[in-house]
């Protein structure tokens, strides 16, 4: 019987075809997601702010906290006024 050995050749093809195709997908979305991957911390260190330290006291703040005097941070308008003198 010829024609039926055909259609399991046929079948047997498409169903590798298919094993082959999910795989391909499943290595693509794993390669993207490495891809990825890299990139979410660095949008974390962005999110995350930048630290300063005050040049009168040392103490370490956010440096939108921060005052910027004569290109030096400080955590407040004291140590800022301090420092000026
Ligand atoms: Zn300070």
């Amino acid at each position: 019987m010829p024609i039926p050995t055909l259609i399991k050749v046929i079948m047997a093809k498409i169903f590798l075809l298919a094993i082959a195709f999910w795989l391909l997908i499943t290595i693509l979305k794993r390669y993207r997601n490495s891809w990825n991957a890299p990139d979410e911390p660095l949008k974390k260190s962005e999110q995350t702010e930048l630290m300063v330290q005050c040049a009168h006291c040392g103490v370490h703040l956010p440096k939108s906290d921060s005052l910027l005097v004569n290109d030096q941070y400080y955590c407040c308008q004291a140590h800022a006024d301090e420092a000026g003198q």
